[in-house]
């Protein structure tokens, strides 16, 4: 069966070509830490890469035939988002980044799709790379953060990216970078991944509900990784205030439960419980495959799980693991 991944990243080669030897990638470094693990050093912090990141193309084509997936929709690593920096730094690593992406696409069209990395600090440079993917290189969309320098996708700022996103049709897939919500209570027990993540997605659900952006831009696609975070188990509680306390509801003309399906949701919720839960809340349709590779919360045998699950129909198993996303992207 057919295997569409739509959550798999990039460290692009350009970038560890570069930091060889001690040399730099438009300021970012490299080194290794006692153990012999890769670390990434961006403006001073440090960030593990996996042995896997560092693989070539052709490596990761034998990894994703040994796992069973047939493409990967490239996005690049979340470390990189780079929205901290200047952002001439971040146009260069976005441009250098999604131009090997292009690179793999035009060498294994077959096999390869691509989702950009923006520079978000800066609206303007931001579309106009969006506009460059999406239109020069065929790109399906882009990833970008939940919050850019802290500012929650809301912000009027950024209303004429979405429009730009809207109008080209692009697929915006929401991951994190760096510290989410939690960060400031609590960095112990991998608290700021393991929950932040989904906290920080259930964040952008609702900022982008309420802030009016969905009713704004009635076509804008988005896909919020990690199924979502706590998004439909909180939808509830949102759905509770939003009707006892109007004042709160801010731009939105309906429930948040209406805003679901306007959403897609990658199936990273590890429980098979978790994935029949999120099925029967958005609908079969708005579920796609991912599985986060080459991180350590990828999913071991991801095509396998799937398949292997007895609360699913065959035909839920082929929407999620590729008819939605051909349907979708056109692949
Ligand atoms: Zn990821």
């Amino acid at each position: 069966m057919r295997s569409i991944d739509i959550h798999a990243h990039l460290t692009p080669q350009c970038f560890w070509r570069s930091t060889e030897n001690g040399g730099d990638w438009h300021g970012l470094t490299r080194e290794q830490n006692a153990r012999g693990h890769e670390l990434a050093v961006i403006a001073g912090a440090r960030s593990a890469l996996p042995p896997r990141a560092r693989y070539t193309p052709e490596q990761r084509l034998a990894d994703m035939d040994s796992l069973g997936v047939d493409i990967h929709v490239l996005s690049p690593y979340s470390g990189f988002y780079n929205y901290h920096l200047d952002t001439a730094i971040a146009v260069a690593t976005s441009q250098d980044s999604n131009n090997e992406i292009y690179d793999m696409i035009q060498s294994w069209p077959e096999r390869f799709a691509g989702l950009a990395t923006l520079p978000m600090q800066d609206v303007k440079a931001a579309v106009a790379e969006l506009e460059r993917v999406m239109v020069q290189l065929g790109f399906k969309g882009a990833m970008i953060d939940d919050k850019i320098n802290g500012v929650t996708p809301d912000a009027p700022e950024f209303l004429p990216f979405w429009k730009a996103a809207e109008q080209m049709g692009a697929m915006i897939l929401f991951h994190q970078g760096g510290n989410t919500v939690v960060n400031s209570r609590i960095k112990r027990y991998h608290l700021p991944n393991s929950v932040g993540n989904l906290a920080d997605r259930a964040i952008t659900f609702a900022t982008l509900v309420m802030g009016g952006v969905m009713d704004a831009c009635p076509d804008l696609r988005i896909c919020l990784s990690h199924g979502g975070g706590y998004t439909c188990q909180g939808i509830g509680r949102m759905e509770r205030t939003w009707h006892n306390r109007p004042a709160t509801r801010g731009q939105s003309t309906q429930p948040p439960s209406q805003y679901l399906r306007r959403f897609y949701y990658d199936c990273i919720v590890y429980t098979e419980s978790a994935l029949r839960y999120l099925i029967d809340t958005v609908g079969i349709d708005r579920v796609v495959f991912g599985t986060d590779w080459p991180y350590d919360m990828e999913f071991d045998w991801p095509v396998s799980w799937i398949l292997g699950l007895d609360s699913l129909t065959q035909d839920e198993k082929e929407a999620i693991l590729w008819k939605n996303l051909e349907r979708l992207l056109g692949l």
